[in-house]
Parts: structure tokens; C-alpha cells; sequence
């Protein structure tokens, strides 16, 4: 594989096709609703953070599986027009991952995912010397659960930090929280780490990673590290279409730790990406450039 020298962050993670269609209330069981024309957009949070990371002017590699197939080709197109790094993105003789999107008249989303390739991407397929040379490895957890331990541990061994972003909270996380540098989730997921207890930040440091930074939706989001809890408030913005907000959070903050900045500061940095994005409708479609993010 191509050495990788050289990324400010390397997302490691999936890469779906969000096929998407406006119903005017979901299906019941055996039930037939008519919907809307439907859209197909680029997603998967993999690539997501990728494409946003690199709108905001990053160097940035995607390294995950798509198929063989006209949806992977979509995704390679989406991540080749902004410039992000494909060399690490693999192609497979499998469906390329899908997002079955149905948006009710409230905005609501009923999502199934058939994870197609994003499911074969294995720990053999995380090359060291290619995480080995970016300042942030970024992940999320839509791939298999080994495969991101696997990608922890190289990052780790050689010394790059990593953010990740434990969205969806797997059945076993705990080797996980123990390999991150920085933790990302939002409140939903905090609560499925810490059920029943106290949900605060700071409660979720004590799973292992060295900061935690919980995102709140329009409240923005809340810091914890050994100096303590810091609240982000968010900039106040008409929300259209809050999809892939937590994406476009995440992305912001790898690469603002990628240049240097604190973990708060970056958070500061983040949650005007995350608003920015959330102005007007689709995941990739709305993230910001650099100059395009709100004044802080
Ligand atoms: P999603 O699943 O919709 O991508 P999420 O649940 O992972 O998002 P949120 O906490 O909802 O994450 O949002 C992430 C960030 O996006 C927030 O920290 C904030 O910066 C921004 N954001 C989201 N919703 C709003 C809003 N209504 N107004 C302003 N900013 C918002």
C-alpha cells in the first residue's frame, strides 16, 4: 500500500450510499406507503469525516472498502472532487454499503443499513506504515469492532493520536475507550456507556480515553479532560437538516488537534462546523469550507 506520509488525518471507517425518500409516515408491518422521488447522496461516517475534514482544507485519506459497483464509484467520485487521499480505499466483489433512508413530514429518520463492503474490512487490511505518518487517525465504529481496534493499536504503536468517535456504541467497547486519545459521542451515546449513572463528561473519562467531548446538539457541546468539564455553546442558526452534523463536528476537531490545538479549542472550532452544517439539507452537501464556517 502507498505510504502514507504526510495526512493531517487519516479517517479510518465506512463508506455507504444514503438512498433517501420523504414518506408521509413510515410503513407499519406489511404495510405499503407511496414516497417522494427518492435521492441518492454519498455517505457512511467514514466518509463523511473525510469529505468534510478536507473541505476545511485538510490533507486527509479515507481507508475502507466499497464494492465493485456503481455506488462505490459515487463514493470514490465524492471523495475524489474534494481532494481526499483514495489510495487506502479498497474495492471488494461485495454490494457497496447502503442507507435505506425513509425522512418523515417531521424530519424524523428511519435508517436500515446493509453494511455490504464497509463488513470485510478487516484488521489485515490496516496498513501501519500508512497510519504511521499522519498527525490524527479518526475513527468510528460502522466497521468491524477488530478491524478499528486493530487501527488503534498501529496508531498507538507508532505514536498518532486518535479520536474516536463510538458511533454506533458496539456490544464490546472497552478495549476501545482504553486505546483513544480523545472520545466523541453525543448525548444518546453517552448514556448507553454510563446507563444509569452520573452522565456527565467527566464520568466517561474514567473509561479510559485521555478527553471526552459529549456534543449536544444546538447547545453546542461539553469538554472533559484532567482540567475539568469546559461547556462549548454552539452558535445560534436555523437547523434545516441536522444530518451528518456530528460528522462534520468530528472531522473539524481531528484536524484542528492535527494542527495543534487543544482539545477545547478545537471543540470551539467544531461546533461551528457542526452548525454551519446543519443550515441546509444532505450530510456532505452542507458541510462548510473554512471561510464558509460561522464566526466564533
Ligand atoms: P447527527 O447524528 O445528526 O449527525 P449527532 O447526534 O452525532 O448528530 P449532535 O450533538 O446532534 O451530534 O450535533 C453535533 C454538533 O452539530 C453540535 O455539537 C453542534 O455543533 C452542531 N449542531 C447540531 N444541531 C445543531 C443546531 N440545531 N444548531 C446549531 N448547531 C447544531
Amino acid at each position: 500500500m502507498a505510504d502514507g506520509t504526510g495526512h493531517e488525518v487519516v479517517v479510518v471507517g465506512s463508506a455507504n450510499a444514503d438512498l433517501v425518500v420523504r414518506v408521509e409516515r413510515r410503513p407499519g408491518p406489511g404495510e405499503t406507503v407511496l414516497g417522494s422521488d427518492f435521492d441518492t447522496h454519498p455517505g457512511g461516517k467514514g466518509a463523511n469525516q473525510a469529505v468534510a475534514a478536507a473541505l476545511l482544507g485538510g490533507r486527509v485519506a479515507l481507508l475502507g472498502r466499497v464494492g465493485d459497483d456503481g455506488y462505490g464509484e459515487l463514493l470514490r467520485d465524492a471523495l475524489a472532487l474534494v481532494g481526499v487521499d483514495t489510495r487506502a480505499l479498497l474495492t471488494t466483489p461485495a454490494p457497496t454499503g447502503v442507507a435505506f433512508i425513509a425522512v418523515g413530514p417531521d424530519g424524523e429518520n428511519s435508517i436500515i443499513v446493509a453494511p455490504g463492503a464497509n463488513a470485510r474490512l478487516t484488521p489485515a487490511d490496516v496498513d501501519p506504515a500508512f497510519l504511521a505518518g499522519a498527525r490524527v487517525v479518526s475513527l468510528q465504529t460502522e466497521i468491524p469492532v477488530e478491524t478499528v481496534l486493530a487501527a488503534a493499536r498501529a496508531a498507538t504503536d507508532a505514536g498518532v493520536r486518535t479520536v474516536l468517535n463510538l458511533s454506533p456504541v458496539p456490544a464490546a467497547s472497552t478495549a476501545l475507550l482504553g486505546l483513544c486519545d480523545v472520545l466523541v459521542v453525543n448525548e444518546h451515546e453517552a448514556g448507553l456507556l454510563l446507563p444509569g449513572a452520573a452522565r456527565t463528561p467527566a464520568a466517561l473519562l474514567a473509561l479510559g480515553p485521555r478527553a471526552v467531548v459529549v456534543t449536544l446538539g444546538a447547545d453546542g457541546a461539553c469538554v472533559a479532560d484532567e482540567t475539568g468539564e469546559t461547556f462549548v455553546p454552539a452558535p445560534p442558526v436555523e437547523a434545516v437538516d441536522t444530518t451528518g452534523a456530528g460528522d462534520a463536528f468530528t472531522a473539524a476537531l481531528c484536524l484542528r488537534l492535527a494542527r495543534g490545538d487543544g482539545v477545547v479549542d478545537a471543540a470551539r472550532f467544531a461546533v461551528r462546523v457542526g452548525a454551519a452544517a446543519v443550515r441546509s439539507p444532505g450530510a456532505q452537501a452542507s458541510y462548510p469550507s473554512a471561510e464558509d464556517a460561522l464566526p466564533g
